[in-house]
Protein backbone atom coordinates (compact mmCIF):
# COMPACT_ATOMS: atom_id res chain seq x y z
CA UNK A 1 0.00 0.00 0.00
CA UNK A 2 1.12 3.55 -0.79
CA UNK A 3 0.62 6.52 1.34
CA UNK A 4 1.26 10.07 0.13
CA UNK A 5 1.20 12.77 2.35
CA UNK A 6 0.39 16.74 1.25
CA UNK A 7 2.48 18.46 3.63
CA UNK A 8 4.40 21.88 4.85
CA UNK A 9 6.89 19.74 7.23
CA UNK A 10 7.81 16.42 5.10
CA UNK A 11 10.62 16.06 7.43
CA UNK A 12 8.25 15.23 10.31
CA UNK A 13 6.11 12.82 8.47
CA UNK A 14 9.33 10.66 7.23
CA UNK A 15 10.97 10.55 10.51
CA UNK A 16 8.13 9.85 12.85
CA UNK A 17 7.26 6.88 10.72
CA UNK A 18 10.77 5.50 10.05
CA UNK A 19 11.22 2.96 13.21
CA UNK A 20 10.38 -0.24 14.51
CA UNK A 21 7.72 -1.78 12.90
CA UNK A 22 6.44 0.36 10.23
CA UNK A 23 10.26 1.26 9.54
CA UNK A 24 10.97 -2.28 8.98
CA UNK A 25 7.38 -2.09 6.66
CA UNK A 26 9.04 0.23 4.65
CA UNK A 27 12.72 -1.41 4.40
CA UNK A 28 10.58 -4.52 3.07
CA UNK A 29 8.41 -2.54 0.70
CA UNK A 30 5.47 -3.39 2.09
CA UNK A 31 4.51 -0.02 2.02
CA UNK A 32 5.84 2.99 0.85
CA UNK A 33 5.66 6.68 2.41
CA UNK A 34 5.68 9.47 -0.20
CA UNK A 35 5.66 13.13 0.72
CA UNK A 36 5.27 16.05 -1.39
CA UNK A 37 5.82 19.48 -0.15
CA UNK A 38 3.53 22.11 -0.51
CA UNK A 39 5.81 24.70 -0.33
CA UNK A 40 7.59 23.49 -3.45
CA UNK A 41 4.47 24.10 -5.52
CA UNK A 42 4.28 28.12 -4.38
CA UNK A 43 4.69 30.46 -7.33
CA UNK A 44 6.02 33.28 -4.53
CA UNK A 45 9.05 34.55 -5.02
CA UNK A 46 9.60 33.62 -1.23
CA UNK A 47 7.95 30.88 -1.26
CA UNK A 48 5.25 31.90 1.07
CA UNK A 49 2.39 29.75 0.88
CA UNK A 50 -0.22 31.39 3.68
CA UNK A 51 -1.99 34.61 3.53
CA UNK A 52 -4.22 36.81 5.64
CA UNK A 53 -7.83 35.21 5.77
CA UNK A 54 -10.50 37.10 3.75
CA UNK A 55 -13.06 39.69 6.54
CA UNK A 56 -10.45 39.71 8.84
CA UNK A 57 -9.66 37.47 11.88
CA UNK A 58 -6.45 35.74 13.83
CA UNK A 59 -3.88 33.70 12.26
CA UNK A 60 -3.29 32.43 8.20
CA UNK A 61 -4.58 30.36 6.06
CA UNK A 62 -2.81 28.18 3.19
CA UNK A 63 -3.38 29.75 -0.07
CA UNK A 64 -5.45 27.20 -2.63
CA UNK A 65 -3.02 26.95 -5.58
CA UNK A 66 -0.28 25.64 -3.57
CA UNK A 67 -1.83 23.09 -2.46
CA UNK A 68 -4.08 22.19 -5.56
CA UNK A 69 -0.50 21.87 -7.78
CA UNK A 70 0.84 19.40 -5.17
CA UNK A 71 -2.10 17.35 -5.42
CA UNK A 72 -2.25 17.38 -9.58
CA UNK A 73 1.86 16.44 -9.31
CA UNK A 74 0.78 13.53 -6.98
CA UNK A 75 -2.07 12.57 -8.95
CA UNK A 76 0.06 12.22 -12.46
CA UNK A 77 3.06 10.25 -10.08
CA UNK A 78 -0.09 7.72 -9.11
CA UNK A 79 -1.15 7.41 -12.61
CA UNK A 80 1.65 7.09 -14.07
CA UNK A 81 2.90 4.19 -11.55
CA UNK A 82 -0.62 2.61 -12.74
CA UNK A 83 -1.53 -0.06 -15.70
CA UNK A 84 -3.35 1.87 -18.61
CA UNK A 85 -7.16 2.85 -18.05
CA UNK A 86 -6.55 5.10 -15.13
CA UNK A 87 -7.40 8.39 -16.98
CA UNK A 88 -10.45 8.61 -15.05
CA UNK A 89 -8.94 7.74 -11.82
CA UNK A 90 -9.60 9.89 -8.60
CA UNK A 91 -7.62 9.52 -5.40
CA UNK A 92 -9.05 8.82 -2.49
CA UNK A 93 -7.82 12.07 -0.40
CA UNK A 94 -7.99 12.39 3.13
CA UNK A 95 -8.21 15.89 4.51
CA UNK A 96 -7.44 15.80 8.32
CA UNK A 97 -9.10 18.28 9.97
CA UNK A 98 -10.60 18.36 13.42
CA UNK A 99 -14.03 19.12 11.48
CA UNK A 100 -14.21 15.74 10.52
CA UNK A 101 -15.82 12.30 11.11
CA UNK A 102 -13.28 10.83 13.85
CA UNK A 103 -10.79 8.02 13.23
CA UNK A 104 -12.00 4.78 13.94
CA UNK A 105 -10.68 0.97 13.73
CA UNK A 106 -13.23 0.68 11.24
CA UNK A 107 -12.07 3.43 9.24
CA UNK A 108 -8.60 1.96 9.25
CA UNK A 109 -9.48 -1.21 8.02
CA UNK A 110 -11.44 0.25 5.57
CA UNK A 111 -8.60 1.99 3.93
CA UNK A 112 -6.82 -0.48 4.33
CA UNK A 113 -8.16 -2.03 1.45
CA UNK A 114 -7.20 0.62 -0.66
CA UNK A 115 -3.73 0.68 -2.92
CA UNK A 116 -2.96 4.32 -2.81
CA UNK A 117 -3.91 6.78 0.00
CA UNK A 118 -3.56 10.50 0.33
CA UNK A 119 -3.57 12.67 3.38
CA UNK A 120 -3.75 16.36 3.21
CA UNK A 121 -1.85 18.26 6.22
CA UNK A 122 -3.43 21.68 7.03
CA UNK A 123 -1.49 24.28 9.27
CA UNK A 124 -2.13 27.42 10.49
CA UNK A 125 -5.89 28.40 10.14
CA UNK A 126 -6.21 25.79 7.68
CA UNK A 127 -6.89 25.64 3.93
CA UNK A 128 -8.79 27.74 1.57
CA UNK A 129 -11.93 26.27 1.48
CA UNK A 130 -12.15 26.38 -2.11
CA UNK A 131 -9.49 23.79 -2.84
CA UNK A 132 -11.21 21.68 -0.43
CA UNK A 133 -13.99 21.30 -1.80
CA UNK A 134 -12.09 20.37 -5.18
CA UNK A 135 -10.01 17.88 -3.94
CA UNK A 136 -11.13 16.31 -0.56
CA UNK A 137 -13.12 12.99 -0.40
CA UNK A 138 -13.00 12.28 3.09
CA UNK A 139 -12.52 14.91 5.90
CA UNK A 140 -11.17 13.07 9.11
CA UNK A 141 -10.49 14.02 12.76
CA UNK A 142 -8.34 11.98 15.34
CA UNK A 143 -10.27 13.48 18.17
CA UNK A 144 -11.83 16.11 19.50
CA UNK A 145 -9.43 18.91 20.38
CA UNK A 146 -7.44 20.92 18.03
CA UNK A 147 -3.56 20.71 17.00
CA UNK A 148 -1.29 22.69 15.33
CA UNK A 149 -0.99 20.73 12.21
CA UNK A 150 -2.55 18.28 10.47
CA UNK A 151 1.25 16.22 10.40
CA UNK A 152 0.28 14.28 13.86
CA UNK A 153 -2.98 12.78 12.25
CA UNK A 154 -1.40 11.70 9.27
CA UNK A 155 1.11 9.68 11.37
CA UNK A 156 -1.55 8.30 13.40
CA UNK A 157 -3.64 7.01 10.78
CA UNK A 158 -0.82 5.41 8.49
CA UNK A 159 0.37 3.72 11.65
CA UNK A 160 -3.07 2.05 12.21
CA UNK A 161 -3.87 1.34 8.82
CA UNK A 162 0.05 0.26 7.99
CA UNK A 163 -0.37 -2.70 11.08
CA UNK A 164 -3.17 -3.87 9.27
CA UNK A 165 -1.60 -4.58 5.84
CA UNK A 166 -0.56 -8.27 5.77
CA UNK A 167 3.05 -9.45 6.45
CA UNK A 168 3.65 -5.60 8.23
CA UNK A 169 3.39 -7.32 11.70
CA UNK A 170 5.65 -10.39 12.42
CA UNK A 171 2.56 -12.13 13.18
CA UNK A 172 -0.66 -11.63 11.26
CA UNK A 173 -3.22 -12.74 13.82
CA UNK A 174 -2.24 -10.52 16.31
CA UNK A 175 -3.84 -7.53 14.57
CA UNK A 176 -6.97 -9.92 14.64
CA UNK A 177 -7.85 -9.97 17.83
CA UNK A 178 -6.89 -6.69 19.58
CA UNK A 179 -9.24 -4.42 20.94
CA UNK A 180 -12.03 -2.57 18.89
CA UNK A 181 -12.51 -5.48 16.37
CA UNK A 182 -16.02 -6.18 16.68
CA UNK A 183 -16.21 -3.12 18.72
CA UNK A 184 -14.51 -5.17 22.09
CA UNK A 185 -11.62 -4.16 23.55
CA UNK A 186 -9.12 -6.79 23.88
CA UNK A 187 -8.62 -9.20 27.17
CA UNK A 188 -5.56 -8.39 29.51
CA UNK A 189 -2.33 -9.77 28.77
CA UNK A 190 0.27 -11.15 30.73
CA UNK A 191 4.30 -12.31 29.97
CA UNK A 192 6.81 -14.20 32.43
CA UNK A 193 7.40 -14.21 34.85
CA UNK A 194 4.62 -15.86 36.61
CA UNK A 195 4.42 -14.06 39.78
CA UNK A 196 5.06 -10.68 39.85
CA UNK A 197 5.04 -8.47 43.36
CA UNK A 198 2.51 -11.41 44.80
CA UNK A 199 0.01 -10.55 41.85
CA UNK A 200 -0.26 -14.54 39.83
CA UNK A 201 -0.96 -15.15 36.57
CA UNK A 202 -4.84 -16.27 35.80
CA UNK A 203 -4.76 -19.93 35.86
CA UNK A 204 -6.34 -20.24 32.86
CA UNK A 205 -3.66 -19.02 31.10
CA UNK A 206 -0.76 -21.64 32.29
CA UNK A 207 -3.39 -24.84 31.56
CA UNK A 208 -2.08 -25.37 28.25
CA UNK A 209 -6.37 -26.28 27.36
CA UNK A 210 -7.18 -23.94 24.11
CA UNK A 211 -10.83 -23.98 24.80
CA UNK A 212 -10.75 -22.80 28.22
CA UNK A 213 -8.28 -20.19 27.10
CA UNK A 214 -10.04 -18.61 24.34
CA UNK A 215 -13.50 -18.69 26.36
CA UNK A 216 -11.93 -17.06 29.71
CA UNK A 217 -10.37 -14.31 26.86
CA UNK A 218 -13.76 -13.70 25.22
CA UNK A 219 -15.25 -13.21 28.89
CA UNK A 220 -12.50 -10.70 29.62
CA UNK A 221 -12.62 -9.27 27.09
CA UNK A 222 -17.07 -8.66 27.70
CA UNK A 223 -16.11 -7.76 30.96
CA UNK A 224 -13.78 -4.87 30.06
CA UNK A 225 -15.85 -3.53 27.57
CA UNK A 226 -18.70 -3.26 30.15
CA UNK A 227 -16.22 -1.74 32.63
CA UNK A 228 -14.03 1.13 30.28
CA UNK A 229 -16.18 1.25 27.13
CA UNK A 230 -19.63 0.31 27.64
CA UNK A 231 -21.05 2.46 24.27
CA UNK A 232 -18.82 0.11 22.70
CA UNK A 233 -20.93 -3.09 24.10
CA UNK A 234 -24.24 -1.98 21.88
CA UNK A 235 -22.19 -2.77 18.78
CA UNK A 236 -20.57 -5.53 19.58
CA UNK A 237 -22.17 -9.02 18.36
CA UNK A 238 -22.62 -11.11 21.82
CA UNK A 239 -24.59 -14.36 21.94
CA UNK A 240 -27.00 -15.33 23.91
CA UNK A 241 -24.98 -17.10 26.19
CA UNK A 242 -22.57 -13.65 26.19
CA UNK A 243 -25.41 -11.91 26.74
CA UNK A 244 -26.72 -14.16 29.91
CA UNK A 245 -22.81 -13.98 31.07
CA UNK A 246 -22.60 -10.07 30.74
CA UNK A 247 -26.34 -9.51 32.31
CA UNK A 248 -25.15 -11.79 34.98
CA UNK A 249 -21.71 -10.07 35.77
CA UNK A 250 -23.79 -6.55 35.84
CA UNK A 251 -26.13 -7.96 38.16
CA UNK A 252 -22.85 -9.52 40.67
CA UNK A 253 -21.02 -6.34 40.29
CA UNK A 254 -24.27 -4.28 41.29
CA UNK A 255 -24.88 -6.51 43.84
CA UNK A 256 -21.23 -6.54 45.57
CA UNK A 257 -21.40 -2.65 45.21
CA UNK A 258 -24.78 -2.33 47.44
CA UNK A 259 -23.24 -4.48 49.88
N1 LIG B 1 -9.05 26.69 12.36
C1 LIG B 1 -9.25 25.28 12.21
C2 LIG B 1 -10.60 24.87 12.77
O1 LIG B 1 -11.07 25.53 13.70
O2 LIG B 1 -11.17 23.88 12.30
C3 LIG B 1 -8.17 24.50 12.95
C4 LIG B 1 -6.87 24.59 12.26
S1 LIG B 1 -5.62 23.66 13.09
C5 LIG B 1 -4.90 24.88 14.13
C6 LIG B 1 -4.41 23.43 11.84
C7 LIG B 1 -4.46 22.10 11.13
O3 LIG B 1 -4.18 21.07 12.05
C8 LIG B 1 -5.78 21.71 10.49
O4 LIG B 1 -5.91 22.27 9.22
C9 LIG B 1 -5.67 20.20 10.45
O5 LIG B 1 -5.00 19.75 9.28
C10 LIG B 1 -4.83 19.87 11.67
N2 LIG B 1 -5.60 19.39 12.83
C11 LIG B 1 -5.77 20.02 14.01
N3 LIG B 1 -6.48 19.29 14.87
C12 LIG B 1 -6.78 18.14 14.25
C13 LIG B 1 -7.52 16.98 14.62
N4 LIG B 1 -8.09 16.86 15.82
N5 LIG B 1 -7.63 15.98 13.72
C14 LIG B 1 -7.06 16.09 12.49
N6 LIG B 1 -6.36 17.17 12.08
C15 LIG B 1 -6.22 18.19 12.94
Amino acid sequence: MNFHVLTLFPDMIMQGLNTSIIGRAIEKGLISINTINIRDFSEDKHKRVDDYPYGGGAGMVIKAEPVYKAYEHLVNQIKQSRPEGFAEYKPRLIYATPQGRVFSQTMAEEFARLDDLIILCGHYEGIDERVLELIVTDNVSIGDYVLTGGELPAMVMIDAVARLIPGVLNNDISSEFESLRDNLLEYPQYTRPELFMGMKVPEVLLSGHHANIEAWRREQSIIRTYERRPDLLEKAPLNKAESEFLKKYINQSQSDTEQ
